[in-house]
């Protein structure tokens, strides 16, 4: 009898424990939806300028990454690049 009744207060806080942990796993896992909801508008706001940084431009002989600026400079200048994009090395 004795036994029986420290088996049940065994149970008893085992499933108090277990309770415990689903609580404390579905209250972060709400927190962090309403994080990454929170999230998702400014990864909107972000994708533009995202877009520009992935977007390495490479040089065309050596594959070297090449700045926002020399791109710019190569593709203002067609009539010279014929629109490919040159590191400062392979300009001349
Ligand atoms: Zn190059």
């Amino acid at each position: 009898m004795n036994n029986n009744f420290a088996n049940f207060i065994a149970l008893v806080k085992f499933f108090s424990v277990l309770m415990l942990i689903i609580i404390v796993v579905v209250t972060t896992r709400r927190l962090l939806d309403s994080l990454s909801s929170l999230d998702s508008p400014t990864s909107k706001w972000k994708g533009p300028i995202k877009h520009k940084c992935s977007d390495f431009p490479e040089c065309v002989l050596c594959g070297r990454k090449l700045t926002i600026g020399i791109r710019d400079f190569c593709l203002n200048h067609p009539e010279r690049f014929h629109g490919n994009l040159y590191c400062m090395e392979h300009q001349n």
